[in-house]
Formats: structure tokens, sequence, C-alpha cells
């Protein structure tokens, strides 16, 4: 993308109802970066994260590649390459894993280039080839992320948005996925957006990081840099 801006967020407002969630919300994330979203329960931050993909009422400029997102079209968001892991992951438990991963890809007709890629989440997820054949309610909490996260991958996003992935999950799980989601932004240079309240471990993984409080940034910077801030220290990362 053109200055460096893949994802431009200006002056965005959302909520539900009546109601405002989203205040005046501007971020710009470079294209191939994992940037985070912090913040306490409650924030916004996973309005943000449906204000991006059309799930809510939404005001003010959202631009992916310089275009302007339409809003409120959920599947027109998906068809120009956002893809969304909801809270909670969204698998269907009585599919199998496979059946989950290819119903990431039901909008293409290219069948070889599904079963590539295929082929490339069970790369990314040796576990789920294991598995392949059983219900993803068999699974573990942080296998069924993974299907989650690799469903979202099979229709080839060009961003990710990640709801909350670590949710009931033990640190090292957490790690492990973490560590599998960076593997992926730097192999496909999938842009990722990951919301988290796990901000430590977050800081480890993501590039940037943007600091949200009722429904407004009140910090960005680099992670080292959010991690650098007192006051983020003292607020979210249990520093004195
Ligand atoms: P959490 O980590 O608890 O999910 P969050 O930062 O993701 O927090 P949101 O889930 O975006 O925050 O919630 C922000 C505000 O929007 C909260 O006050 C919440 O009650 C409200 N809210 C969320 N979803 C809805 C909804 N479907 N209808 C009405 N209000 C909602």
């Amino acid at each position: 993308a053109k200055n460096g801006t893949f994802l431009e967020v200006a002056d965005l407002r959302a909520g539900y109802g009546d109601g405002t969630v989203l205040d005046g919300v501007d971020l710009a994330v470079a294209e191939g970066e994992i940037c985070a979203v912090l913040g306490p329960n409650g924030a916004g931050k996973t309005t943000l994260l449906r204000a991006l993909c059309g799930m809510v009422r939404t005001e003010g400029t959202v631009r992916l590649d310089g275009r302007a997102l339409p809003r409120r079209r959920p599947e027109a968001i998906a068809r120009l390459g956002v893809a969304h892991v909801p809270e909670g992951r969204g698998t269907f438990v009585p599919l199998t894993v496979e059946e989950n991963l290819r119903l990431g890809a039901y909008t293409r007709r290219d069948r070889q280039g599904v079963a590539a890629d295929l082929d490339r989440m069970y790369g990314h997820f040796p576990v789920l080839r294991e598995r392949r054949t059983q219900a993803a309610g068999s699974l573990s909490g942080g296998e069924q992320q993974m299907v989650a996260i690799g469903r979202a991958l099979m229709s080839r996003p060009r961003l990710v948005l990640l709801d909350e992935p670590s949710l009931g999950l033990a640190p090292l799980i957490t790690r492990q996925l973490f560590q599998i989601v960076r593997t992926i932004n730097e192999e496909e240079r999938t842009t990722v957006i990951l919301v988290e309240q796990n901000a430590h471990l977050t800081l480890e993984f993501a590039h940037r990081a943007h600091v949200l409080e009722a429904g407004r940034i009140v910090l960005s910077g680099s992670a080292d840099e959010v991690r650098a801030d007192e006051q983020m220290a003292r607020a979210y990362l249990g520093i004195e």
C-alpha cells in the first residue's frame, strides 16, 4: 500500500441501538503487521472488530488499501479480504475439523487451490491433520481455536481479525497459538489485528499496539513503546 498504511481507520464511531461504544477511533495498520488492540473489559475491542467487518452500525472512515469498506455489508467486506475470528471461535461443533476448514473456502471455485490451502493449514497446524475426521466439538479449546483461525485463513484473507483467541486457554497453549500466528504472518504476509486482554504475552508477538479505553485509543506505539509506557505498565501489566 502507498505511504505504508494498509488499513486506515479515521474518526470511527460505532454502537448498538442508540448507544455509542466507539467514540472516534483513529488507527493505522501497515501491511504485514501484527497489530494488537489492548484494553480493559468493555472498552470496545470486540465492537471495533465488528465495526471493521461490517457487523455493527458505524460512522467515519475505514479504508483497506485505499478503498473505502462498505458499511454493514459483512459479505462484501469478506470478499475484499477481511476475515473475522469471533470471540468464542464460532466453530461448527458437529462438523469435522476438515469440514470446518472447508467452510472457510465455500465461496472459492478453484478446487486445486482449496486442496493446496487445506494442506498448507495442516502444515501450520499438524495436530489438525491428525484430527481431520473428528468432530470439532471433541477437540480441546486450543485446537478449536486453531480450527477457527485455519477456517478464516482458507478464504485467503489479506486482513485477519482475531478476537481474544487466548480466552479460556492455558498460557502455554496461548503462547504456542501466538507462535503459529506469527509464523503465518511472516510466511504469508497476512496482516493481523489481535484483540487481547492478555497484554504481557500479546506484546511479545505484536509489532505495534494500541490501547483502547472507553471507546477511544489512548496510547499507540511499537510493542516496546507501549510496554515501556508507565501508565500502561501500571494498568495492564502488573508492573509497579
Ligand atoms: P470484553 O473484553 O469484555 O469483550 P470489549 O473491550 O471487547 O470487552 P465490547 O465487547 O466491544 O468490549 O463492549 C463494549 C460495550 O458495548 C460494552 O458496554 C458492552 O456492554 C456493549 N455491547 C457489546 N455488545 C453489545 C450488543 N450486542 N448490544 C448492546 N451492547 C453491546
